[in-house]
């Protein structure tokens, strides 16, 4: 295959950014905006030795799959890579994103994750779902200031002020901003030279209250005749805020560090479930609450709590999770590393009235290890103790210190919300070679017409129970079964790690029987009518002791 290189192919997979995936004689082609089951036309762009990227040129039989998209933008735009795909089929392939990465990077087998997986619970609606929308300012060819989205993998604007995934509101504010700066002759920002005024407009919508904030960022410290522009925004139905934000760094970041009101108040509220937050310019909000409120719904269904417990919320944001939680809860303790976060989460337990909540700031793989530590030397060697421990980490998912102290720490359950499920299935990994078990698992679309897929991820204890059950199965004359030999290899392994030493299923019995865990009545049971059975030495009896032990089964 060569550069250039013009070839009909059938989509016949989908890659992790949404993307068709062909083959033409074994070679592999990746190709943008094609639909799985497409066959398409396409142009070699680029040409590596197995694979390579194409440009789609022409779809010669479109796929059952493929939709007219809904926004006129949607194949250049950055914000939506999938618009094009069905939204079931969109869902599908959320649900083989997760599996793909449980399977691969965990380690689980199908059989596994068949048992424990739900579902994705996707939207009624899948447009016009996002609360929250920053518009980036520009200016065309003519010299007049547009607005709308980055096109994908560049800082050009498209100009469009009717995105899908936003709500109707945006369009009118926008125009009324522009039509603003037209009159007033105020210029838009350019990244290049650093100069003019108006960087970003970040506009946010109360979906259960209706209320609207309208934040401009502006290159400045004033914005000459806001009058003007404040005059028109307020006619617009739930107006309560109107603020900016100087921000005069040549960065990417698109907040400034403070804002000023110009008009209303310097928040709008709204509710997930029960629970009312304030929400200012800048602080972070779930982008959408339809969808959040599923999601958090999940977090407390798995938690299951029943009032007394203690839990942990790690990576806890504003306190979204942990306030939710709360209302179920003896106690809860939310860890973030962003202190203006904690501020707000404080705030929003003191307007809910809720004073079971306490807040730390800090890295989670910093403070949970230091409270472990803390109470074992203040408690004389007793150590700390959670029911349920929630993580809802970014991207890169948990350090394997905080990991540890999860372990450490025993909590019955522990629920982990995700937004990426590679990291997510390296996390379970180690949490399940180290005493957890996945229970439950769920795909919820928060963020539909993209690729992104969030998880949430019940996992429990392994019991000795669990171990009863399956040596019971073994009984049953399936001595091959992969769940069993795990349990009985992992034992195995870990002794010749640990201790250089062989045993054998037999002397494992031996032992698991002298530790009092039932393995099924006629497993190896030692007849002492036939003393040809041999008998586990006391040092490797010493050593699966040290495994069980381990596996916390004793
Ligand atoms: N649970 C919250 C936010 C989850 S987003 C909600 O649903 O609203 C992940 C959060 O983790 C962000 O707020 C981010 O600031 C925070 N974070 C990132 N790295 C962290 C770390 N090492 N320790 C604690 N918090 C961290």
């Amino acid at each position: 295959m060569n550069k250039n290189d013009i070839v009909t192919v059938e989509i016949t997979d989908i890659g992790v950014s949404g993307e068709g995936i062909g083959h033409v004689d074994g070679y592999t082609l990746f190709i943008k905006d094609a639909v799985i089951g497409d066959v398409v036309e396409a142009k070699v762009m680029k040409a590596k030795k197995n694979y390579g990227y194409a440009r789609l040129m022409k779809v010669i039989t479109p796929s059952e799959y493929r939709v007219e998209p809904k926004c006129a933008f949607a194949r250049r735009c950055g914000g939506c890579q999938i618009q094009e795909m069905s939204y079931d089929r969109q869902l599908v392939f959320k649900d083989q994103k997760i599996r793909g990465n449980l399977e691969r990077i965990g380690g689980f087998t199908k059989d596994q994750i068949d048992t424990v997986m739900q579902p994705v619970v996707g939207m009624e609606h899948p447009f016009g779902y996002r609360n929250k929308a920053q518009f980036p300012f520009g200016t065309d060819k003519e010299g007049n200031p547009i607005t709308g989205f980055y096109a994908g993998r560049t800082h050009d604007i498209i100009a469009n002020t009717d995105c899908a995934l936003g709500v109707e509101q945006n369009k009118e504010i926008l125009e009324i901003i522009l039509q603003y700066m037209r009159e007033n002759k105020i210029k838009s920002y350019d990244e290049k030279t650093g100069k003019g005024l108006i960087r970003h407009a970040l506009i946010r919508y109360g979906f259960k209250t209706k209320e609207i904030m309208v934040c401009l960022v502006v290159n400045g410290k004033k914005l000459p005749k806001a009058e003007r522009l404040i005059e028109k925004l307020i006619q617009i139905e739930g107006m309560t805020s109107i603020t900016i934000s100087p921000n005069t760094r040549r960065d990417n970041v698109i907040m400034g560090d403070s804002y000023e009101i110009l008009w209303g108040q310097g928040y709008i509220t709204d509710y997930i479930g029960n629970v009312k937050y304030q929400i200012s310019p800048l602080s972070f909000y779930q982008v959408n609450p339809v969808q959040t409120e599923k999601l958090y719904g999940l977090a407390l269904e798995y938690a299951d709590l029943k009032g007394d417990e203690t839990v942990w919320d790690l990576y806890c944001g504003i306190g979204t999770i942990s306030l939710f939680l709360a209302q179920k809860a003896k106690q809860v303790y939310g860890v973030e590393i962003v202190p203006q976060a904690i501020d707000d989460a404080k705030e929003n337990a003191k307007i809910n009235a809720i004073d079971n909540a306490e807040f730390f700031v800090g890295k989670a793989e910093e403070v949970l290890p230091k409270y472990y530590a803390e109470y074992e030397r203040e408690h004389n060697g007793e150590t700390a103790h959670a029911d349920v421990i929630v993580v809802d980490p970014p991207r890169k998912g948990c350090d394997e210190t905080l990991l540890e102290t999860i372990v450490k720490m025993q909590p019955e359950k522990v629920v982990y919300v995700s937004c990426d499920s590679a990291t997510l299935a390296r996390d379970l990994k180690y949490l399940c070679a180290n005493g957890y078990e996945i229970r439950m698992c769920r795909g919820v679309d928060q963020f539909p017409q993209s690729v992104h897929v969030e998880t949430v991820v019940l996992l429990s204890q392994q019991k000795p129970d669990d171990t009863i059950e399956i040596d019971l199965d073994l009984d049953e004359l399936d001595a091959t079964s992969a769940e069993l030999k795990a349990t009985y290899q992992e034992i195995k392994d870990y002794v010749l790690k640990e201790f250089g030493l062989k045993v054998s299923n037999l002397y494992i019995s031996q032992v698991k029987r002298k530790c009092g865990i039932e393995v099924g009545e006629n497993y190896n049971l030692p007849k002492t009518e036939n003393p040809k059975v041999p008998q586990c030495p006391k040092e490797k009896e010493d050593a699966i002791k040290a495994a069980l032990k381990y596996f916390a089964m004793i």
